[in-house]
């Protein structure tokens, strides 16, 4: 008997309710008790959804306040000594603590690492062990939300993060130990979380394992057997899901752990199939990842119903449809859309649309009489004149992708040539101060630009108010003292939307939003055709700007790969040529800043590691691709514009030959919460040109200190030489107030200065 489920569903709600309870908590506007209500109250409206859609399971516990790796180190009591966590349960207020660093006496506190789940968008934050580390139960929450699912009647399935999966994130602490050596003792927690959802009287319980799909070291692969002989029990069965990509080496050993059943993502990984077929036990239960969990594109239904036909008669386990991964990565759902063009609207399937896909499914396996009916009919055409449609093809596009296949992507000189001139145009003192580029978008800003949008100002208003905008960040820069500076984004919304907006060949949903972390949401432009450029797209406020001062005033782009990581792409083509495709509209932008009179031109780079494919293997064409698509957007100016990039919560260390190749002038990176060691990898790497690290940790609230730059720099300063460093902090600054980013800027540059005299004294050369 078929059965259908999903790994997780969206959190945010439809129309962001948790991102408007959770703000207004955290700046004090309601209680706890009010966002505990409210939270609940979206939990449960979800799981009803998920019934409505036909699910047979329900998923229990992928609902989280902020990150779902957060509630897991809290159920396992994992949390750091500096939050002074000594109640038998973690209190919202440790929780929070974790995740934003926000003092709860009055003091700071720096908050966990976040860094990117796997490859996608959303952001974990990551646990910390230490050597001695303990764990105990120390959350009631998974099993107060299975109880309350079960009295509603549901037939409920938990979920819960795999002890290995969650040693694989979590990062070592206070010198060098082996992990897997905390596994023991983590495993007892698990046995207790295990025997308290059993005494709540399950059958299943679902176990991600994601890692499962990364290239593991042997001794990894070992502690599995050992992990689940250990964990494993008569009498809760459990589902093991691997997801975003093929188990490949890891097959034989995920099809033999001694679990209940096992989920594979078919759409990473469709070729396991086979192997899976071959080496499952049957009388496990096979979970087909068949719907896209990471993309917004309607399914083939009768591929997939042929697909699980085949399955069905080669096996004899038991089958279970699902989407490939949680549907945490796409939006809610497409019933309020009004805006999108109907031919684009009817090639898309969000979360519930997705699971409809799956009940179809179902249905029809039942009675194949359904696929003659209207939903699967509809479903037909809809693949059908998505391949046919003229709108996802633009015969302009194609021809330069043709024609200027050959164009050189060096630039004319090499850095070491290029640096005098850059220095000779710009005339910027030792450490010079920058931002990143965005300002905070004041409620003030978010309005008008809303205004604008809806059609309730016009072109002209809004214009003279962004203006008005910009001059005012540009005066506050000049005030602090900074020595490049930005016009502060305040008409862009977001990063990627921004130019997904002016882009042709990519369209926008109106509610299509998708959590990337805590509060934080995007709503990723879809790249459905050929894309281009019709006319200059930021050339307006760079030149307004620029024009408002003596300093140099960087422009500010969207790197085509990220562009491309951060959208929801076609995939109807190869995601390199799309990429290509988008490198020749920003290398457009490029110079015509340049011809603006722009001498620095920033292009954003955040998402290029995270596109980064889960197994080494596949990293090297991915990085040609990736790097020649910057270098197509940079190398056509001339030798004297500086060129900058800009990434975050990136790890360098694997990837800085092609760091390197991007040949940017000047690359800022995000480190001030890992304490400057990104840098090692620029050290090992003998890195040549400039680096701004970041001194300040802009995912929160708290100001740091002169005295914390000033440290933070001179650790830099003995991996980088420090004529190569810039000061800077790790990120926009677009989430911050500006009562916090003028205290921190003001102490930024006091602290470039502080070194700058600490320089010049010759101390430098002595610590
Ligand atoms: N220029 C962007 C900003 O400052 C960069 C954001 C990012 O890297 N995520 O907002
Ligand atoms: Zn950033």
């Amino acid at each position: 008997m078929i059965k259908t489920h999903s790994l997780g569903f969206p959190r945010i709600g439809e129309n962001r309710e948790l991102k408007k309870i959770l703000e207004a908590f955290w700046s004090a506007k309601i209680t706890e008790t009010m966002l505990l209500e409210s939270a609940n109250k979206l939990r449960v409206d979800h799981w009803q959804a998920q019934a409505d859609s036909g699910l047979d399971l329900i998923t229990v516990g992928d609902f989280s306040l902020y990150d779902q790796v957060l509630d897991t180190s809290a159920m396992l009591g994992c949390i750091p000594e500096r939050f002074e966590h000594h109640e038998k349960n973690v209190s919202l207020e440790t929780y929070f603590r974790m995740a934003r660093g926000c003092s709860a006496t009055g003091e700071d506190v720096s908050a966990c690492e976040m860094t990117k789940w796997f490859d996608t968008n959303y952001h974990y934050i990551v646990p910390e062990f230490i050597e001695h580390q303990t764990f105990k139960l120390s959350s009631d929450k998974l099993f107060d939300e299975v109880e309350e699912a079960l009295l509603k009647g549901y037939c409920v399935k938990p979920v819960i993060l795999g002890p290995l999966t969650y040693l694989w994130l979590g990062q070592v602490k206070g010198g060098f130990f082996n992990k897997l050596n905390l596994l023991d003792n983590l495993l007892k927690t698990y046995e207790d979380i295990l025997n308290r959802l059993s005494d709540l009287g399950l059958e299943w319980v679902q176990i991600d394992e994601p890692i499962l799909v990364l290239d593991l070291p042997a001794e990894w692969k070992a502690a599995f057997e050992r992990a689940y002989n250990k964990i494993q029990r008569g009498d809760l069965k459990l589902l093991l899901t691997t997801y975003f990509g093929d188990l490949s080496d890891n097959l034989r050993l995920a099809c033999d752990l001694p679990v209940s059943g096992l989920h594979i993502d078919l759409i990473r990984g469709p070729n396991q199939l086979e192997k899976v077929l071959d080496w499952l036990p049957q009388y496990k239960v096979l979970s087909l990842g068949i719907i896209d969990g990471r993309n917004i594109w309607k399914s083939d239904l009768d591929k997939l119903l042929s697909l699980v036909k085949s399955v069905s008669d080669r096996t004899s386990s038991t089958v279970w449809l699902a989407p490939s991964c949680s549907l945490l990565h796409v939006p809610f759902s497409l019933k309020r859309e009004q805006k999108l063009s109907k031919n684009i609207q009817q090639w898309l399937a969000f979360s519930l649309e997705k699971l409809a896909e799956i009940n179809l499914l179902k249905t029809a396996l039942q009675d194949e009489r359904i696929t003659e009916q209207e939903p699967f009919r509809l479903n037909r055409l809809a693949t059908k004149t998505r391949e046919e449609s003229m709108l996802i093809h633009n015969e302009q596009v194609q021809k330069r992708l043709i024609d200027e296949a050959d164009l050189n992507l060096q630039r004319p000189l090499d850095f070491a040539a290029r640096r005098p001139l850059q220095q000779k145009e710009l005339d910027l003192p030792l450490l010079p101060t920058t931002t990143i580029g965005s300002f905070p978008q004041t409620v003030g800003i978010r309005h008008f630009r809303q205004r604008y949008k809806i059609g309730e100002i016009s072109t002209e208003t809004y214009t003279l108010g962004m203006q008005q905008a910009v001059a005012s960040d540009v005066k506050k820069q000049e005030a602090l003292g900074l020595d490049v500076l930005v016009h502060g984004e305040a008409e862009r919304n977001d990063m990627v939307e921004y130019f997904g907006e002016q882009l042709d060949g990519v369209t926008f949903s109106q509610y299509g939003w998708v959590q990337s972390y805590g509060s934080r949401c995007v709503k990723p432009p879809i790249i459905y055709g050929d894309v281009s450029r019709s006319k200059p797209m930021t050339v307006g406020w760079a030149g307004y700007a620029q024009s408002l001062t003596e300093k140099p005033m960087k422009g500010m782009l969207t790197g085509p790969v990220t562009i491309l990581n951060w959208s929801f792409v076609r995939d109807d083509q190869d995601r390199a040529l799309t990429c290509r495709q988008i490198a020749f509209a920003i290398r457009d932008e490029v110079l015509d800043l340049e011809q603006a009179g722009i001498k620095i031109i920033q292009i954003d780079e955040a998402a290029l590691r995270e596109g980064l494919p889960l197994k080494k293997r596949e990293w090297e064409k991915y990085l040609e691709w990736a790097i020649d698509a910057f270098r197509l957007v940079s190398s056509g100016v001339q030798d004297k514009t500086q060129i900058h990039t800009h990434m975050c919560y990136s790890n360098f260390n694997d990837i800085m030959q092609a760091i390197k190749n991007m040949d940017a002038d000047v690359i800022t990176i995000e480190t001030a919460r890992s304490d400057m060691k990104l840098l090692n990898a620029f050290e090992a790497f003998n890195y040549p040109n400039e680096i701004g690290p970041g001194v300040y940790d802009i995912h929160s609230p708290n100001v740091p200190s002169v005295e914390q730059m000033v440290q933070l720099i001179k650790l830099a300063a003995k991996h980088i030489p420090l004529e190569n460093l810039w000061v800077n902090p790790d990120c926009g600054l677009k989430t911050r107030s500006w009562k916090e980013v003028e205290l921190a800027l003001a102490n930024m540059v006091s602290a470039a200065n502080e070194l700058r005299l600490w320089a010049s004294s010759g101390d430098s050369h002595v610590s």
